[in-house]
């Protein structure tokens, strides 16, 4: 392995210990990948075995992952009775809770080909979404509380290199990615952790910002996109960092670009155009829309991926609903690559979007305390589902209505129209 390739997957692993999960001494870690596909990709092995040193260095007293193989993912679609796909196993979503419970870490680390399943059919694809979905609900549910630190980071991967760089010589593909993800967290600057330190105070001059206005809604214009998302009152602001219940300060998602809150469940209306495809179930969703009205989705439109993008929006009553609306400038550094990465953690840090499905409790005042019911009273949507898609680009406007009706102007041309400043 060469001397600098070795560097960043430790300095990614210091970054991710110590920045993104702030894992504290005597802390458990779980690293797992997506569940669906069974656990970490093999090929995250050298990243995996240098965030097990990083945190045993600070302090951990066990580190454990679970690994997946698309492999095996792969025969299972081939050969697996068709009548077997809703199977999901009892004991892993246990393990998972009683892993959070015990006040111990999870890092998921993506590294999956967004392509994997696209010759698979819709109906089996979903099968095994929705499985996994239910499956482990209570688990996303005891996360999106942020009971506990945790994070979600991204390896290279062949396949997923091949998609990203289709023109580079397949040997070249994989450290192009690498070096690509180390660009983007910022791993090629002389201090990554003190750079980040600085970008995740500038985050959060602009969530302190956007809490100050308190909007009653959000209207975007862009291409083939007229909508209004209402936002409940007492809506929080989160960007950068989170902090869990016992008040540990971590950053879930290495890169982030993203501020974000929640529309209010029954308040969005209009219709919203993707402004990059949506990688969803081992399918790419491509130019799609959605109209929505009081809330509910009322008609779906794909040029690709139709099928699985209804049964996303079918899996149940909240799935047809929004639970995030995220701002991020086309000046973010994902964006400038230029790249599409297939990927919603990079992707979604290149341009504002919007998730289908469950609200985050934690960007409602007081949300975290309330009961699933108290959550809905309040404008939140809860779901098994939560799918982000892009709709924003250069040409997305943004304007912030006031609880007195003024208008302003939030984005134009796709960037921040003030510099926030914390006060
Ligand atoms: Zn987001
Ligand atoms: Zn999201």
């Amino acid at each position: 392995m060469d001397v600098d390739f070795d560097r960043t997957l430790r300095a990614y692993a210091d970054l991710t210990v110590r920045i993104g999960l702030n894992l504290q001494p005597r802390q458990r870690l779980l690293i797992i990948g997506p569940i669906a596909n069974g656990g970490v990709s093999l090929e995250a092995a050298p990243l995996v075995r240098h965030i097990a040193a990083a945190a045993y260095d600070a302090g951990a007293r066990l580190v454990e992952t679970l690994w997946g193989d698309e492999e095996v993912l792969a025969v299972r679609f081939k050969r697996a009775p068709r009548d077997s796909f809703d199977e999901f196993s009892t004991w892993l979503p246990k393990a998972l809770i009683e892993h959070v419970e015990g006040g111990h870490a999870v890092l998921s680390i993506y590294a999956n080909d967004p392509d994997q399943l696209k010759d698979e059919s819709p109906e089996q694809v979903a099968a095994v979404q929705q499985a996994t979905a239910r499956g482990v609900r209570p688990f996303r549910e005891l996360i999106s509380r942020n009971q506990t630190n945790w994070g979600v980071i991204a390896a290279a991967a062949s396949s997923w290199a091949a998609r990203v760089f289709p023109g580079v010589e397949p040997p070249r593909q994989v450290s192009r990615l690498w070096e690509t993800i180390g660009l983007l967290c910022r791993l090629d600057r002389p201090d990554p952790i003190a750079a980040w330190e600085t970008h995740l105070g500038e985050l959060a001059a602009r969530t302190d910002h956007l809490n100050r206005k308190q909007y009653s809604a959000l209207r975007y214009k862009g291409p083939g996109t007229d909508l209004t998302i209402g936002l409940p009152a007492g809506h929080l602001w989160v960007g950068g960092l989170s902090v869990t219940a016992t008040g540990i300060r971590f950053a879930p998602n290495l890169p982030t670009e993203e501020v974000f809150t929640m529309p209010h469940k029954d308040r969005v209306d209009g219709l919203v155009r993707s402004s990059k495809p949506l990688s969803y179930g081992g399918t790419m969703i491509e130019g799609f829309s959605l109209r929505f009205a009081g809330g509910c989705v009322v008609e779906v439109r794909a040029d690709r991926g139709e099928a699985v993008l209804r049964r996303l929006v079918e899996m149940d009553p909240g799935a047809s609903r929004l639970g995030e609306l995220a701002l991020v400038p086309h000046s973010s550094p994902i964006a400038q690559s230029g790249l599409l990465f297939y990927n919603t953690l990079f992707d979604e840090n290149a341009a504002s979007h919007v998730a289908l499905g469950a609200a985050y409790k934690f960007t409602l005042r007081g949300g975290e305390a309330m009961s699933e019911e108290e959550f809905e009273c309040a404008g939140g949507n809860v779901s098994a589902a939560h799918v982000d898609f892009m709709i924003g680009s250069a040409e997305l406007e943004v304007n912030g209505v006031l609880p007195d009706g003024t208008i302003e102007p939030v984005m134009r041309r796709g960037e921040w129209i003030t510099t926030a400043t914390s006060a």
